[in-house]
C-alpha cells in the first residue's frame, strides 16, 4: 500500500502499469426512485428536480466520451480511460438500449474499463449477462448503491430497497465474475457512530472488491434541505469525519479499493458541509490521523471480521 488505504490509483497501476482515468458519462438513464417506478420523491437528498431527465442537458454519448478523452490526455497526459457510467442508475433500461449504450465504447480503443453504477434492485441475469460479456475486453465493476446496511434508515431516507435486496443481488453479480463496488454515505440522518461501525463489520465480511464513500451533505432543493432548515440534521464535522472513516478504514479488509475516499458536490448547489470541497485538505488530515495513530486500512480487520454483530 504506498498510502494508508488501497487507493484507486494504485489499484488502476497495478492492473495496467500507468495512470488510468475515469470518465464521467451521463447516458440519459433515470431512476426508478423518481420516475414513479418505485417513487417520485427519489431518496431525501437527490436534487432529482435539478438532474431531472426532463431539465439536464443530455450531450450525446460519444461526444461527451470525445470532449472528456482529448481534455484529459491535454491536461492530465492520460492515454488510457476508464468510461463510467455514473449519472442515475445505469441498468434501468431495456436490454437492447443498455447494449447500444455500453457499445459505445468500442468505437474509442482509449477505453480500457468499463464501471457502471446502479440500484441493487436495478438488475437481472439478463443485464448481468450483457455486463459480464464485455469482460473479456475490458476492466469491469459494477457500483451499487447501498449507503448503509440499517434497513430503518434505508426506510428514513426513502432508498426503497433493502439490505437484504443487495445481499441477494451481490451473491449473483459475483456468480458472474464482476467486481462489485459498494457506495456507503457516512453521517445520514439518526445513524449513530456504532451503526456506522456496523456498516464497516458487515462489508468486511462481504464479497465485495471495493467501496466508494459519500459524506452526507445537504444540496439545494432536495427533502433533506428542508430537514436542515428546521434543525432536524446533525451533519458531520471535519474533524468528525476524519476519525470516523479513519476507524472505518482500519476495520475493512486491505484488500478492498477505495474507489473515493472524500467526496465533494457542485459548489452551485451545496448548503451544507462546505467543507467537503476542501478535498485536499480532508484527505490530507486523513493521512495524518492514521500516522498518528500508526494505523491502516485493515488494521483491526481480523479480530472485528470475527466479532460482527450481524
Ligand atoms: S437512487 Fe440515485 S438517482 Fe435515484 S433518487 Fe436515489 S440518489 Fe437519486
Amino acid at each position: 500500500m504506498e498510502k494508508r488505504f488501497y487507493s484507486f490509483n494504485q489499484y488502476l497501476r497495478e492492473k495496467f502499469g500507468k495512470r488510468i482515468h475515469r470518465i464521467s458519462l451521463d447516458a440519459g438513464f433515470s431512476c426508478p426512485n423518481i420516475d414513479g417506478t418505485l417513487s417520485k420523491q427519489g431518496c431525501i437528498y437527490c436534487n432529482n428536480k435539478a438532474f431531472s431527465i426532463h431539465t439536464r442537458k443530455i450531450i450525446p454519448l460519444r461526444e461527451q466520451i470525445v470532449q472528456s478523452i482529448s481534455y484529459y490526455k491535454r491536461r492530465m497526459k492520460v492515454t488510457n480511460f476508464i468510461a463510467y457510467f455514473q449519472a442515475f442508475t445505469n441498468t434501468h433500461a431495456s436490454i437492447d438500449d443498455l447494449r447500444e449504450k455500453y457499445n459505445v465504447i468500442r468505437d474509442f480503443p482509449e477505453i480500457v474499463g468499463l464501471f457502471i453504477s446502479t440500484r441493487p434492485d436495478c438488475i437481472d441475469k439478463e443485464k448481468l449477462t450483457l455486463i459480464s460479456q464485455y469482460q473479456r475486453e475490458y476492466l469491469v465493476w459494477i457500483e451499487y448503491g447501498l449507503q448503509t446496511t440499517h434497513n430503518r434508515i434505508l426506510t428514513l431516507i426513502n432508498r426503497n430497497h433493502t439490505y437484504e435486496d443487495f445481499l441477494k443481488t451481490l451473491e449473483l453479480t459475483r456468480s458472474y465474475g464482476i467486481n462489485v463496488g459498494v457506495h456507503i454515505i457516512l453521517g445520514l440522518p439518526q445513524q449513530s457512530y456504532e451503526e456506522m461501525m456496523i456498516d464497516a463489520k458487515r462489508l468486511a465480511s462481504l464479497d465485495i472488491q471495493g467501496i466508494k464513500f459519500h459524506i452526507l451533505h445537504v444540496l439545494k432543493d432536495t427533502l433533506l434541505e428542508n430537514w436542515y432548515r428546521e434543525g432536524r440534521l446533525n451533519l458531520l464535522s471535519k474533524e468528525e469525519f476524519v476519525r470516523i472513516i479513519c476507524d472505518f478504514l482500519e476495520i475493512i479488509p486491505p484488500h478492498f479499493v477505495i474507489l473515493r475516499l472524500v467526496s465533494t458536490a457542485n459548489p452551485a448547489y451545496l448548503i451544507a458541509p462546505k467543507w467537503i470541497n476542501q478535498r485536499s485538505e480532508v484527505l490530507h488530515q486523513i493521512e495524518k490521523e492514521l500516522e498518528k495513530r500508526g494505523t491502516y486500512q485493515g488494521y483491526r480487520y481480523r479480530y472485528e471480521s470475527t466479532s460482527c454483530p450481524h
